[in-house]
């Protein structure tokens, strides 16, 4: 049996590469853009999980559909976790990730701690049922942008244990140790139990 699952995202690039993964436990993941039309959604959660959640509950309560949301941003020690899950809009205009750095290197100026982390929250409505699933990516805020292998804060953001930017190792290296990596980790995991459970009932 092929369990279908909607992910609440108009980024057919985030669709594609999570069905490269779940077509392997027989899970199909379709973008929510193929139910048809969708109310627009206002992201006016206080935190990764309430976003997530708001995404996945506004296509769920619309088709009934067991459906997936994420939500992701940095969180920077030292700025009172600041970007946060304002992190695409930091600098004021929407997703222009070169302002965004920029403005995090300048609030960072004299500061000695660069201690941040990335975080990915999913929710995922399933069967009715509300699941969270979170990653989390440790590492420093670096002193200048490198690499250009990447997007968002990539080229600053140092993760723990490894001397390059995610930018500077690209996807290859990025994508098995990620916060989205992780939170997805966890969703195929509770997925891949309910591929299972629902062969052993038949
Ligand atoms: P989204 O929730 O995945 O759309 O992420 C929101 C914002 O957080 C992005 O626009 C980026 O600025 C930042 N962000 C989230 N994940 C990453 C990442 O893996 N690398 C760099 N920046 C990220």
């Amino acid at each position: 049996m092929e369990t279908k699952l909607y992910f609440a995202t108009g980024n057919l690039n985030k669709v594609q590469e999570v069905n490269s993964i779940a077509s392997a436990l027989g899970i199909e993941v379709q973008s929510c853009l193929e139910l048809g039309p969708l109310t627009e959604v206002i992201e006016n959660g206080s935190s990764f999980s309430e976003n997530a959640l708001i995404k996945a509950m506004a296509v769920h309560d619309q088709y009934l559909v067991n459906v997936f949301a994420e939500d992701s941003g940095l969180e920077v020690m030292a700025l009172d976790n600041a970007p946060g899950i304002f992190s695409g809009r930091y600098s004021g205009s929407e997703r222009n990730d070169t302002a965004n750095n920029e403005l995090l290197l300048k609030n960072m100026k004299s500061i000695e701690n660069r201690r941040a982390r990335f975080v990915t929250v999913i929710a995922l409505v399933f069967e009715g049922k509300i699941h969270y699933y979170e990653g989390i990516a440790e590492g420093n805020i670096g002193w200048e942008m490198k690499g250009d292998k990447g997007f968002g804060y990539d080229s600053l953001f140092v993760p723990q244990g490894y001397n390059r930017t995610f930018a500077q190792m690209g996807p290859d290296v990025k994508n098995k140790i990620s916060h989205r990596a992780k939170a997805f980790g966890k969703l195929f995991e509770f997925l891949e139990k309910q591929v299972s459970f629902s062969k052993d009932k038949k």
